[in-house]
């Protein structure tokens, strides 16, 4: 029995779940995958890794620069480059001076891990039910009979991916909030490249108004050490509109790369390749409030992201807003 259970490891989740835990309730933390951060995450290859989500830290609200400050002072985060690249077509390549990009050498996933310090977090865990018995909550899990019961749940899940869950008996009010809120989808590759490739010199590079790519960056130059040179492309919404329900995404990859190499000829060597899809990378239409209240009385919020802002801020707040929420129902009960 615990005081709250967060469905969703990714930032909003580990925020709201460190904040609880640090005011003294017994939280849990439940993620569908294997590893921690959601969005923010990184693929473990032979001698290196990969970022497979979001690809650096931009300090752009009072949250970020704070998180920025305290990560650097752990040596979790340093500065990447303050130069980026855009391309267009209509005028080529162009260099922006700007506000510093702060990358994890070991991988963006290190903040995430840095967030889960002591929280209890039980990994490959998807939530497929949630039931009220007895004035407490009751997870259901895939393919385990075991249950988790909470006073209050938290759902720190992309909104489309809470609707399925709650849709039998949440309150219109609630359905209806979760079904305004709209994502775009991203389809990320990794490719990886022989040694002595000549390749382009700068490290981030956005793709504007391009059908097909949005951003490519070089993720090797992130890593110390002599690793074999990585690049990691993300696609426009339109391309992964497209192409989400492909079974196989490899062929998807490639046309990534195609159009790649048509920008820069020299990214066509790559001698490996994989993919991701990202169903819910950005959300488009968000909600006012940085947490959705559902209680239906007993506590249950929303948050992510998409409410109240569209980015990692916005995701981080959000998560702020809905421990403080929990809390101010939970205190009294508190012993
Ligand atoms: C390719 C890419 C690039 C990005 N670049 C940037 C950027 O430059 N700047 C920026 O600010 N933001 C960027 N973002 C967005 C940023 O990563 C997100 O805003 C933020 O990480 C969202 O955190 P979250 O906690 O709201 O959601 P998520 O990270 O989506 O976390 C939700 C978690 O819930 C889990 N989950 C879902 N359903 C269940 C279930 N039923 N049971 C258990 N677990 C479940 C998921 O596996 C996931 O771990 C990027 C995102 C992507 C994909």
């Amino acid at each position: 029995m615990f005081d709250v259970a967060i469905v969703g490891a990714g930032i909003s989740g580990l925020i709201c779940a460190q904040q609880l835990r640090q005011a003294g309730y017994r939280v849990v933390l439940m993620e569908k995958s294997r590893g921690l951060g959601g969005r923010v995450t990184t693929r473990r290859l032979q001698d290196t890794c990969a970022d497979r989500g979001l690809s650096y830290l931009t300090p752009n609200g009072e949250l970020t620069t704070r998180f920025v400050e305290l990560l650097k002072s752990q040596d979790i985060v340093t500065v990447w480059t303050d130069t980026r690249h855009e391309f267009k077509a209509d005028f080529g390549l162009k260099t922006v001076k700007g506000e510093p990009l702060y990358i994890a050498p070991n991988g963006m996933s290190a903040i995430a891990r840095f967030l889960a310090k002591d929280l209890e977090v039980q990994l490959s865990r998807r939530v497929v039910g949630l039931n009220l018995f007895n004035d407490c909550w009751h997870l259901q899990f895939e393919s385990s009979n075991t249950e988790v019961i909470a006073k209050a749940v938290v759902m720190a899940i992309p909104a489309p991916q809470a609707l399925v869950l709650i849709e039998s008996f949440a309150a219109p009010r609630v359905l209806d909030s979760l079904r305004k809120v709209e994502f775009s989808a991203c389809i990320s590759a990794i490719a990886r490249y022989p040694t002595n490739t000549p390749l382009p010199s700068w490290r981030s590079l956005t793709v504007l108004d391009d059908d097909t790519l949005a951003w490519i960056g070089n993720d090797s130059s992130k890593r110390l050490g002599n690793t074999l040179p990585i690049f990691v492309f993300h696609s426009s919404a339109k391309f992964a509109q497209t192409y989400i329900d492909t079974e196989d995404l490899q062929p998807v990859g490639q046309l990534l790369l195609a159009k790649a190499a048509k920008l820069f000829p020299e990214l066509a060597n790559f001698d490996w390749l994989q993919c991701d899809r990202w169903r819910y990378a950005f959300p488009t239409v968000s909600l006012a409030d940085h947490c959705l209240d559902a209680r239906t009385p007993q506590p249950l919020f929303f948050c992510g992201d998409w409410c109240g802002g569209i980015n990692l801020e916005s995701a981080m707040r959000s998560g702020l807003a809905a421990a403080e929420q929990i809390n101010q129902v939970l205190q009294p009960t508190l012993s």
